[in-house]
């Protein structure tokens, strides 16, 4: 449920009503807005059965109202206005498009100090690079894990990029969040409850990827269980899901972005490098997801993907980056948006 306050009510009124909230074992979570401070209760309801109408009898207090939702927190019901979410210079989700990108996986020095160099200097706002690899197949590259965190850490320093980088277990959500400035969730951990909730705890933005099969409403169920840990950094991001479809390496949601935008105030980005596997069908996605509303796009980026140790057929060479940031800039000022970085992206 949501608890209103009335305008001009007291700091001690609001506290007497957080207070209430504890006494009865649940959580208040509070938005200040300009107009007006509503605080989110959830928990078992049921077992509080009165608690809406002793609240609304309370000193300051203008009225209660449940949320209809199953997902309370990520909830339009529970705020209007649109999260933003920041991260070093970046601002995701407050009317620009934000770029991330970088290699799936950090290969190497040399690649990744190249990549970091070319994504920054085309206008991309995150380094991206995966240390930690979930791989299908145990035979597949897994990742350099700490060395390669520690490369991301030098990259991030000489370009100023933040880093964005997978966390894929609880058990290295302490390590992995020392060196990232945003926690990656993947599409098969997307329902990994207990990793959602150590990697909210570490208070960093947390993007989090649609699982392969999840509905909207699991994924916005998902993000409520990083928002519950007093964590509201989540960025959501559509990555295709499976469907019939083989000839594409998933299905890319588009219906997903106009959709969460009117359930959530929370950010979605767009990633088609996942959504399509395929490198030729990365531009065309791009301009199709932004002009539907997408805050942002994650894409991979190799300095030669036909070398990749992981997903080059996805990836983007540098010069091909630097054209989807020129055709998606174009779309951008369409819909009378910007590019995060304008200034950096040649047409
Ligand atoms: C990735 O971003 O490299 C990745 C593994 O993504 P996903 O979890 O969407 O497959
Ligand atoms: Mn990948």
């Amino acid at each position: 449920m949501m608890v209103i306050m009335k305008p001009g009510h007291t700091r001690e009124q609001f506290e007497d009503v957080m207070n209430r909230i504890k006494e009865e074992g649940l959580e208040g979570h509070p938005i200040v807005g300009v107009e007006r401070t509503v605080i989110g209760v959830v928990g078992l309801d049921r077992l509080h059965p009165e608690l809406a109408d002793d609240l609304e009898v309370m000193p300051g207090v203008d009225t209660t109202v449940q949320i209809s939702s199953p997902y309370k927190l990520s909830s339009r019901e529970f705020k209007r206005d649109d999260t933003v979410v920041a991260v070093g210079p970046a601002r995701i989700g407050e009317g620009t498009v934000t770029v991330i990108a970088g290699p799936c996986a950090v290969e190497s020095e040399e690649q990744l100090m190249a990549t970091a160099r070319a994504v920054k200097q085309h206008g991309a706002s995150l380094l991206r690079g995966g240390a930690f690899k979930p791989r299908t197949s145990p035979y597949g590259f897994r990742g350099l894990e700490e060395d390669g965190l520690k490369l991301l850490q030098q990259a991030s320093r000489e370009t100023g990029l933040p880093v964005v980088t997978e966390v894929m277990s609880e058990n290295t959500v302490d390590l992995v969040a020392r060196y990232a400035d945003v926690l990656q969730i993947g599409t098969r951990n997307a329902q990994n409850f207990f990793l959602l909730e150590e990697a909210a705890r570490t208070g960093k933005p947390v993007l989090l990827k649609r699982g392969m099969s999840s509905s909207v409403q699991d994924w916005l169920l998902a993000a409520e269980y990083i928002l519950n840990k007093g964590n509201r950094d989540v960025i959501l991001c559509e990555r295709g899901i499976r469907t019939f479809e083989t000839a594409t390496r998933n299905t890319m949601d588009i219906n997903a972005i106009p959709l969460v935008k009117e359930l959530s105030h929370l950010p979605i980005i767009a990633d088609p490098s996942h959504g399509t596997g395929k490198m030729k069908l990365v531009e065309p996605v791009c301009l199709g997801m932004v002009a539907a509303g997408a805050d942002g796009l994650i894409l991979e980026v190799h300095p030669t993907p036909e070398k990749a140790l992981c997903d080059g057929a996805q990836s983007l060479t540098f010069d091909a980056f630097a054209s989807v940031m020129a055709s998606t800039a174009k779309v951008a000022h369409a819909i009378g948006k910007r590019m995060e970085r304008e200034a950096a992206v040649t047409a």
